[in-house]
C-alpha cells in the first residue's frame, strides 16, 4: 500500500502551486523565445513578446505570479490503486489556502449564489480535481492555471454548422476552430495554446479539450490524422494576422493539441480550450520511496 507523509506531502504541493504560478515551463518559453525571433524588429509584435519575456523572468527571479489573474486552478491525479481521494483532496485544498497566504495565488473562487469571495481560493469545484488509477506505484499530480480571460474565449460547436458551411466530418471540425480562433482575436491575451475535443457530450468534450492542454507544445500526437490536422491549424491560424495580444504578427497560436472521443450518433461536438501565453502548467511525482521529481 502506498504511503506518504501528510505534512511532507502538503508542502510539496504547495511548492507545485509555486512553481505553477511563477515560473513557466521551459517548453513555454521557448515557444515565446521563438515566436520573439519570429517577429520583424520594431514591430509592435516584437516589443510585445520582449515585454513579455520580462515578465516571465521577473516572475520566477521574485516568486510572483506571471499573471494578477492566477485562473482556475485544475487537477489532474493519477494514483496507484488503493489510495483515498478524499484524503488526497483534502491536502489540495489545504496547500491551496496556504498558497494564497503567501501571496502564490490570489483569492479567485466566488460563491455563484451569493457573490461572496471564499478568500481562500478553496471553495465549490474549487480547485477542480480529476482523479485516475494507474498501474505505477507512484502519484502523478499535473497541475494547470487556466486564466479567465481565455476561459471566456472557450467554447464549444455542434455539427453541422449551417452558418459556417462546417458538416459533421473534419474539414467542419477545421472550420469551427478557425471561426473560433477569429472570434476571440483581441480578447484571451494571445498567442493562444487551443486543446479541442472532439466527440463526447457536452461534458466529456469539454474534459478532453482541457486534458490535451497538459501536453508539451513540441509533441506530435499519436494519431497521423491528429497529427495531420494540428499542424494545418497552426499554420493557417498563424496566417490570420491577429498576434501577441491582438497587435498583429506571425504567432496567433503556439499550438494546437487536438484530442477525440467516441459520441452519440446523433451528436457531434467541437469543443475548444483557448489558453492564454501565461500557460501556466507544471507536474510533480510522488515515488513510494517518498522521493518527488517536478517537471
Ligand atoms: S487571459 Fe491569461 S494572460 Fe490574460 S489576464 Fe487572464 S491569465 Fe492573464
Amino acid at each position: 500500500m502506498f504511503q506518504y507523509d501528510e505534512k511532507v506531502l502538503k508542502d510539496q504541493l504547495l511548492e507545485l502551486i509555486r512553481l505553477a504560478a511563477t515560473d513557466l515551463p521551459k517548453d513555454v518559453v521557448e515557444s515565446i523565445q521563438a515566436a520573439h525571433q519570429n517577429e520583424e524588429d520594431g514591430s509592435a509584435a516584437r516589443s510585445v513578446f520582449g515585454m513579455i519575456l520580462k515578465n516571465i523572468e521577473l516572475a520566477r527571479a521574485e516568486s510572483t505570479p506571471i499573471c494578477q489573474d492566477t485562473g482556475t486552478n485544475i487537477y489532474l491525479v493519477h494514483i496507484p490503486e488503493g489510495l483515498s481521494m478524499r484524503k488526497l483532496t483534502k491536502l489540495i485544498r489545504e496547500a491551496t489556502a496556504e498558497a494564497v497566504e503567501k501571496s502564490y495565488l490570489r483569492p479567485n473562487a466566488v460563491d455563484s449564489l451569493t457573490g461572496k469571495n471564499s478568500g481562500n481560493n478553496v471553495g465549490d469545484g474549487q480547485p477542480y480535481i480529476h482523479f485516475e488509477e494507474w498501474d505505477n506505484d507512484t502519484i502523478e499530480f499535473k497541475l494547470m492555471l487556466k486564466g479567465g480571460g481565455c476561459e471566456n474565449v472557450s467554447t464549444q460547436y455542434k455539427l453541422p454548422d449551417v452558418g459556417l458551411s462546417a458538416g459533421r466530418d473534419m474539414e467542419g471540425v477545421y472550420k469551427v476552430i478557425i471561426d473560433a480562433v477569429n472570434q476571440a482575436q483581441g480578447l484571451g491575451c494571445a498567442p493562444g495554446i487551443l486543446g479541442i475535443g472532439i466527440g463526447g457530450d457536452r461534458m466529456s468534450s469539454h474534459m478532453a479539450a482541457k486534458t490535451q492542454l497538459f501536453r508539451k507544445i513540441p509533441d506530435t500526437n499519436d494519431n497521423p490524422d491528429l497529427a495531420k490536422l494540428e499542424s494545418r491549424l497552426k499554420d493557417d491560424l498563424n496566417k490570420l494576422g491577429v498576434g501577441p495580444m491582438g497587435f498583429g504578427g506571425n504567432t496567433t497560436v503556439m499550438g494546437v493539441k487536438i484530442g477525440s472521443l467516441h459520441r452519440l450518433p446523433a451528436s457531434f461536438f467541437v469543443s475548444i480550450s483557448y489558453m492564454c501565453w501565461a500557460y501556466r502548467r507544471h507536474s510533480m511525482i510522488l515515488k513510494s520511496s517518498g522521493e518527488v521529481s517536478y517537471d
